[in-house]
């Protein structure tokens, strides 16, 4: 037995052996061993919000991930099976008649598609105003907002190995894609890259990118180290397969072939970052986790976490502080703490900005430098990243004081600025500027953007 597989689990066969391919959707939910010491009605109102909200999940996440004695206030419970809450009342009792009353699957799909439509599935603009050109033809599978980094969405890498109940990609997991998919990607990739000398960075992301097989993963990335595109320097990855499914990383069949493959790009001389979505110190305990994350730093690959802050799942100071503290331990970097998106479930996870930043605030006095390189919290809004960096008194006005870490236009960026305090705010279009002003100093430019893009069609 080598070490990867004596750390699977205590006793029993490896994981990976039996269960591999285990993994439930919403159809599924009956089958799911430990829900069934639910009560009959909190499974019902399960299946209600998983008719309108994708549900996803596998079997390394059940039994490796959740304390099912805390459930359900367990946070990986909250973070991929669905609550009642998530959708308003008023939808789930919607659906919920549905259901009773035996309605067809068609009329049920007409009805869940209905109310998706009602929970802005396609926030902050990114439809309209990110999309990268070609020779005047639209690339769809990418987007281009900061000037420094593009982010690109390979067709085979648009799934999860689980679905965070919290995810802002969520409509392209019921089937509403908002990425069409141009028949030559990579070509496409590697000659926007080429047009655009002051790209430093790509943002393979999905989806989880890392759903795909090494094979699908190499015809991507291998094409990246062309002396042609030189200046990107940096390849990130965005992926919770460390969490969801470190198998990936550990003992899958193609697993050593990934490493050599992301060893490969490190030796060509590229920085490898795996953006790792780590919402819950819990989701790093399991040693195979742990392995995966030390097989990734013997790559060379840096590993760096972000993760949005949500009401049910990490809304503790102590809960970040323990997280970034285990993070800095195994040698990941904390990057970013993000507010959640207006979007979806947004009512169940939201907190106000001020909430927020004083959870951001209480965890990162905890804990020592190398643990406070997590910006935040940080809003992905229209015009770009929008940090709260905190609540103070100017000549007697309560205010936010806010600036943007990432913006549309570069100048933008590092400005401090500043918004009324409103302690029920929880996302940038609640906040009004401070002192009397009209609007924001960026608000004439922007809307001159939106202009644009709109005749560019
Ligand atoms: C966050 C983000 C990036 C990356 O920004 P960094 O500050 O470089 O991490 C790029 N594109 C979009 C659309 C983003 O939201
Ligand atoms: S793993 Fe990432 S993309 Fe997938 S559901 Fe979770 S947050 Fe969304």
């Amino acid at each position: 037995m080598t070490a990867h597989q004596r750390n699977l689990r205590p006793q029993g066969q490896p994981l990976y052996l039996t269960e591999r391919f285990r993994v439930y959707t919403h159809r599924q939910l009956d089958q799911i061993e430990p829900l069934r010491r639910l009560p009959e009605d909190e499974r019902f109102a399960m299946r209600v919000v998983a008719s309108v909200l994708p549900f996803r999940v596998n079997q390394y996440v059940i039994d490796n991930l959740i304390d099912w004695e805390r459930v359900p206030d367990d946070p990986v419970f909250q973070l991929t099976f669905p609550q009642r809450g998530m959708l308003a009342p008023a939808m789930f009792d919607a659906v919920a008649g549905a259901l009773r009353r035996g309605a067809t699957a068609h009329e049920l799909r007409r009805i869940a598609n209905d109310l998706r439509r009602e929970l802005n599935p396609h926030p902050a603009g990114q439809r309209a105003l990110n999309v990268p050109r070609l020779d005047g033809r639209a690339l769809d599978g990418m987007q281009h907002k900061y000037r420094e980094t593009v982010l690109f969405f390979p067709s085979h890498g648009q799934t999860c190995h689980a679905y965070c109940t919290f995810c802002f990609r969520w409509a392209q997991f019921v089937g509403d894609r908002d990425l069409k998919f141009a028949a030559n990607e990579t070509e496409d990739l590697r000659r926007y890259l080429a047009a655009h000398p002051q790209v430093t960075d790509l943002l393979i992301t999905g989806g989880d990118p890392m759903v795909m097989t090494t094979g699908q993963l190499r015809s991507y990335l291998e094409p990246l180290t062309d002396a042609r595109l030189e200046h990107v320097q940096s390849i990130r990855i965005g992926s919770k397969a460390i969490s969801y499914w470190p198998q990936r990383f550990v003992c899958d069949p193609d697993a050593d072939d990934l490493l050599r493959l992301l060893g490969s790009l490190v030796r060509a001389g590229k920085h490898v970052a795996l953006m790792a979505h780590l919402n819950h110190w819990q989701e790093l305990e399991p040693a195979i986790a742990r392995e995966a994350v030390r097989r990734l730093r013997d790559a060379g690959v840096v590993i760096r976490a972000q993760a949005p802050l949500l009401r049910h799942v990490n809304d503790h100071a102590d809960a970040w502080a323990r997280l970034w503290r285990t993070e800095v331990r195994l040698g990941i970097v904390p990057y970013y703490m993000f507010v959640e998106r207006d979007t979806g479930a947004r009512n169940y996870f939201e907190l106000p900005l001020a909430r927020a930043w004083e959870i951001y605030r209480d965890a990162v006095r905890q804990v020592s430098g190398l643990a406070r390189t997590a910006r935040g919290p940080s809003m992905s809004a229209a015009p770009g990243k929008v940090e709260v960096q905190g609540v103070t008194e100017i000549h007697g006005e309560r205010v936010f004081v806010l600036r943007f870490i990432q913006s549309r236009d570069p100048d933008w960026a590092q400005r401090p600025f500043f918004a009324r305090y409103d302690p029920r705010a929880t996302w940038l279009h609640d906040l009004r500027p401070a002192f009397g002003e009209k609007e924001f100093f960026f608000e004439p430019q922007l809307r001159a953007m939106r202009a644009a893009a709109t005749t560019a069609g």
